[in-house]
């Protein structure tokens, strides 16, 4: 790592790694636009294959993969249930509804991030003119603000089999499916396949510099596509950061269990620290929530401030609230180090 910190606010500060370097200035390109770029389309094909669908879309970020997604899915006025907490609803700018007109309709999640079958049924709409109409169900998995919680094959099964009874379509928001794949340790197929389409980020824990894919059918990926170019999303030789993508898929997805089995131990080494308390069952995966007591008598604030002097950055997500991510960059030295760091803080 380039920087002298160690940096934990989140899985998206990582670098691409060597391989990924060598892989990207190497990779065969050409026009994109065109259904010409070589590196893209191996990339789209792999992800694809990985998680089960018949086609995938390179897209820039999270963030235009989920907007397509949902304008694909539904046209103007309709509907999509999602949860309160989802990053979709909290985090993409409203981007659904500024520039896709699409409504949505947001409950509150489980403690473990998944929408319930009961709190689905009620936020059906019935069919009549007041209401918009309800086309779609969307998951986070793993969940971000509910702590890194992922949700198992069955639960996804269901809602599936619950939406697809009534006509509607699930999109999941797995920016990090791997990690929950890896958590549970199933073939990410079993998260996957079940719905319509899904999204992932190669650029969080998979290390990649750029980009995410979304993944469904042929025919949902021709429409997406697009979208994509609609929205400015057309990349012309972007084979360059795809290539990075191919290496996060074929190399980076196993070892994500380390950067849980990190987090497990950065919690056990912050656990003899009485102002820290941390969430029930936190960490899930490679995510860390932890609050201050009363009793530390500093801010979340004053707390990474003093942290950061000391080489660590961390997430703030509250005033007395952290987020620590594990990810590639940060080994078993680095973990070592930052419980050190807060041992100084908190004295
Ligand atoms: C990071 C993230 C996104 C969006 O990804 P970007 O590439 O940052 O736009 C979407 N959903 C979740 C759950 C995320 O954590």
């Amino acid at each position: 790592m380039t920087a002298p910190f160690i940096d934990l606010r989140s899985d998206t500060v990582t670098l691409p790694t060597p391989t990924m370097r060598e892989a990207m200035a190497n990779a065969p390109l050409g026009d994109d636009v065109y259904g010409e770029d070589p590196t893209v389309n191996a990339l789209e094909e792999l992800a694809a294959a990985k998680v089960g669908h018949e086609a995938g879309l390179f897209v820039a970020s999270g963030t235009m993969g989920n907007l397509i997604a949902m304008l694909t899915h539904c046209g103007r006025g309709d509907e999509v249930i999602l949860g309160k907490r989802a990053h979709t609803f909290l985090y993409e700018g409203g981007g659904i509804s500024t520039l896709g007109s699409v409504h949505s309709a947001q409950i509150w999640e489980q403690a473990d991030g998944s929408l319930a079958l009961d709190d689905l049924a009620a936020a059906i709409r019935p069919d009549d003119l007041h209401a918009p109409r309800t086309r779609l169900i969307a998951l986070e998995n793993t969940h971000n603000r509910c702590g890194g919680t992922f949700q198992p094959p069955a639960y996804v099964a269901a809602v599936s089999d619950f939406a697809h009874a009534r006509g509607l379509k699930v999109h999941v928001d797995g920016a990090r499916i791997f990690n929950a794949a890896v958590a549970q340790q199933v073939d990410v197929k079993k998260l996957t396949e079940p719905v319509d389409s899904i999204t992932f980020c190669l650029s969080k824990g998979l290390c990649a510099p750029v980009g995410s894919v979304l993944c469904g059918s042929r025919e949902f990926i021709a429409l997406a596509r697009r979208w994509r170019k609609h929205l400015g999303g057309g990349m012309r030789q972007a084979g360059i950061l795809a290539a990075g993508g191919v290496v996060a898929l074929n190399e980076m997805v196993e070892r994500l269990s380390q950067d849980h089995a990190r987090a497990q131990k950065l919690a056990q080494g912050l656990s003899i620290y009485p102002q820290l308390v941390f969430d029930a069952g936190s960490p899930a995966t490679n995510m860390l929530f932890l609050n201050l007591a009363e009793a530390a008598g500093l801010s979340a604030a004053q707390v990474a401030e003093a942290l950061k002097v000391r080489g660590v950055l961390v997430g703030v997500t509250g005033a007395r609230r952290f987020r620590l991510v594990m990810h590639y960059w940060v080994g078993d030295a680095e973990v070592e180090r930052v419980v050190g760091a807060f041992g100084e803080v908190l004295g």
